[in-house]
């Protein structure tokens, strides 16, 4: 029998119907052996999702020495949650405990894990299948970083003789024993981390929209539903912004072929995006897959004449940002310039005072300014490699929708362009890009 790993996302297990309808997924298909949950999350517009609770309970503790005010929410949720099911199940004393021990050795993860460990805890009562918890198998190392091959094999090892399990995303454990959490959104990534562990026919994500979009759906109306992209061109698309799913859920996942199927918990029967390893097959003639911006970045932009003649040039230069930790975005260059595309996290006015002088002081620019308030777009398509024309598209439509470029970048694999905009044209420049191919 093929085995499906299904991963439930927060709205899919944030109150009594969310569960039930996930329950009726789940014994439409017996296929359906492997289950990652998140914590619950917004049951409606301005609802706090339980994972922000717990960062909050988390800081109270730490700054008076109680989490009470924010614990009492967390508690009626979950208390309700049971209550509504009518599940034979206590579960004060692990609320309890959570409460004690959150803040108690400094572990805002550990606060911040309990979410996902409750609601595993309920859906494995709710679905009859066995707990597991994700600290057992989820390793990372003394550094902190996730230790693949180690998970796999405990993953393996623990899940594939089970008929089937319910494992709390979004954590695992450090050497120690400490719990540790991937970044926010990390249970898509624990989600792969089992489907491969398991060695799953298909790792289905289960959310609370038809598929991964064309474009944000808040900029443009009704935008397309991608029914099918690669890895590759989904990572592109996440790390720029779009967000159905973790930047870096498909790492797991690499060395496997298992495809990746977005689904809509409360539409079950839309047919969802498929995320495949290689999409040279049923890549037809589409041009462009997807659309993804975010703002959030400043450029540097340097000019020297004869910089093409000066030797570790470009070495003097990325050694001042990496002592500032600043990572690289971009870099598109000219015979005598340079831009330096940076993430504004990490960049203070003091650092970007600091940085100015040093490149002055590094290397006697003739010309030195820094843009800042810039946006990233994305224009993303395996299509765009073969064939002519994509470049020609896109900046016509940001000419007809008066948006100046300051920016422009193509990968070299050639599966996307990179436009910088100024952050304020950035939602007219998605929209016009998007109506140009859609
Ligand atoms: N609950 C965590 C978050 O809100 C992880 C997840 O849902 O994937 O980020």
């Amino acid at each position: 029998m093929s085995i499906k790993v299904a991963k439930f996302g927060g709205t899919s297990m944030a109150d009594k119907n969310a569960i039930l309808q996930v329950k009726k997924i789940l014994e439409s298909d017996e296929e359906r052996r492997f289950v990652v949950v998140s914590a619950p999350g917004k049951r409606f517009k301005g609802d706090e999702k339980v994972t922000d609770l717990l960062y909050s309970a988390y800081d109270e503790k730490k700054a008076t020495g109680s989490c009470a005010l924010y614990f009492d929410k967390i508690r009626e949720r979950f208390l309700a949650i049971v209550q509504e099911l009518g599940l034979d199940f206590d579960i004060t004393p692990y609320l309890d405990e959570i409460e004690q021990k959150i803040g108690e050795d400094d572990n805002r993860d550990y606060a911040a894990s309990r979410g996902e460990y409750l609601s595993a805890l309920i859906a494995s009562r709710v679905f009859h299948l066995e707990f597991v918890d994700a600290a057992d198998i989820i390793r990372f190392n003394k550094k902190g970083i996730y230790d693949a091959s180690y998970s796999n094999d405990l993953v393996a090892k623990r899940l594939s003789f089970l008929k089937g399990a319910v494992i709390p995303g979004f954590y695992g454990s450090l050497p120690d024993g400490k719990i540790k959490t991937f970044t926010r959104g990390g249970s898509d990534f624990t989600g792969a981390i089992v489907a491969r562990g398991v060695q799953a026919n298909v790792y289905e994500n289960w959310t609370d929209v038809d598929g991964f979009m064309t474009a944000d759906p808040r900029v443009v109306e009704n935008p397309v539903i991608i029914d099918y992209l690669s890895y590759e061109e989904l990572r592109e698309l996440s790390y720029m912004g779009a967000s159905v799913l973790h930047p870096e859920s498909t790492f797991p996942l690499q060395s496997t072929s298992i495809p990746i199927n977005i689904k809509n918990t409360f539409n079950p029967t839309a047919k969802g995006t498929f995320i495949v390893r290689d999409t040279a097959e049923l890549q037809g003639n589409r041009l462009v897959t997807g659309i993804a911006g975010r703002p959030g970045f400043t450029t540097f932009f340097i000019r020297k004449s004869l910089m093409n003649n000066e030797v570790g040039f470009c070495r003097k230069i990325l050694s001042i940002l990496e002592y500032y930790d600043l990572s690289l975005e971009h870099m598109p260059t000219g015979i005598d310039t340079m831009s330096l595309i940076v993430p504004n996290t990490n960049l203070t006015d003091e650092t970007e005072a600091e940085i100015i002088e040093k490149i002055r002081g590094e290397v006697n620019p003739d010309v030195l300014y820094v843009y800042k308030n810039i946006a990233l777009l994305a224009i993303v398509g395996h299509g765009m490699s073969n064939q002519t024309g994509t470049a020609a598209k896109v900046f016509t439509a940001l000419a007809n929708a008066n948006i100046n470029v300051k920016m422009i970048d193509q990968g070299s694999s050639e599966i996307n362009i990179i436009v910088g905009v100024n952050a304020d044209d950035l939602n007219r420049a998605v929209a016009a890009i998007y109506h140009a191919f859609f």
